[in-house]
This record gives structure tokens, sequence and C-alpha cells, in this order.
């Protein structure tokens, strides 16, 4: 069992669909149709036939204001993540840039008693959680991203879980994860 102290979470495509929101906005905004399915590369530009500069526009506005674009929750994320803040304060590492759209995000979605004890690192920089990690004293990480799964599991006592999304399947052999409830299961949750 995961002690709710030690685990952290990456935010998008863990904490926050925003695969819906990438899709949503494609087909509104652009009148691209995208199925999940198609977004097999973290890099979406890879692997859909889309220009570079509409997915550089799209991304912009989901790290720019995501209260704005409608980024929701993943499914069950927040009810767990209110669980899991009953024992030990939460911890989210991004690899955005800015820390201050993802706390206004927090925000909204959790308790103000839960916001309120939150630890949020925006690390900018897609390779750079391990430091945060050990610094935060955590144990494990859920991310979604193969190569920082990969990356992480190098480092001694850190070890990473992955949330399944269409661009990781079958690129790790890491323990993995497909919905919250599963991460409430691993973690010792207190049941009163
Ligand atoms: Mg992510």
């Amino acid at each position: 069992m995961i002690d709710p102290g030690k685990i952290g979470f990456d935010f998008d495509g863990v904490v926050a669909d925003t695969m819906e929101a990438f899709i949503r906005l494609a087909d509104e905004d652009y009148l691209i149709k995208v199925s999940p399915l198609e977004i097999t590369d973290f890099m979406v530009e890879e692997c859909l036939d889309i220009d570079q500069e509409i997915v550089d526009e799209i991304f912009s506005r989901l790290v720019r204001d995501p209260l704005g674009v409608g980024l929701k929750p993943m499914s069950g994320a927040i009810a767990v993540l209110e669980e899991l803040a009953g024992e030990a304060p939460l911890t989210f590492i991004t690899a955005r840039p800015d820390v201050k759209p993802v706390a206004e995000w927090l925000d909204c979605y959790l308790t103000s008693k839960t916001f309120a004890g939150i630890r949020l690192i925006a690390t900018g920089d897609h390779d750079g959680k391990g430091d945060h990690i050990r610094e935060m004293g955590l144990t494990h990480f859920v991310d979604d991203r193969a190569v920082t799964g990969n990356l992480l599991a190098r480092e001694e006592g850190i070890t990473p879980i992955i949330y399944d999304q269409p661009w990781n399947l079958g690129q790790h052999s890491l323990d993995s994860v497909d919905n919250w409830q599963t991460i409430k299961k691993m973690c010792a949750v207190v049941i009163d």
C-alpha cells in the first residue's frame, strides 16, 4: 500500500482530461475531427494530420486558460483526491511552465480546505520531475507520459505509475492504472 502523503500526481492526462478538451477544441473551433485512439504519440503533431500552428494554439489555450476552455477533471479524480487529502496534503508536479492557471483550476474543483493544503510545482520541463519528486519526499508518482515514467523508474526510491492513455500504451513496462478508483485502492486510505 502507498502512503497517501507519498504519492504525487501529474496534472494533464492524469488529474485533468486534457485529451477531451483537445479533441473538443479541435472540433468546435477548427472543424477538425480527432478520435482518442488516433492520439498514439504524446507529441500529438507526430500522429495527427493537423498543422503544427493549430496544435500549438490549442495547447497554448489549454495552458493559459484551462478553466476558460472548459478543461474537466478525469472521471473520479476529484472524489479520490478529496479522500486522499483527508490523509495527507496533495502534491502535484506538472511540466507546464506556469503554475497560476493550474492553481486556479485546482482551486475551482477542490474544496477550499483541500486546496489550502496542496503542494503544486510547475517545472516547465518534462524531464525535470525527478528532483522535485525526491525533494517532496514522494515514493510514487502518477504520470501519463511514458518517457517520464521510464526516466523516473531509473531513480532510486521512486516508483512511477503510468495512467493509461492512448499515447502511452505499449511504450513502457511499468505499473499502470486506468482509473482513479484503482489509485484509491493502491493507497492506504483509512475508511471511517
Ligand atoms: Mg501529463
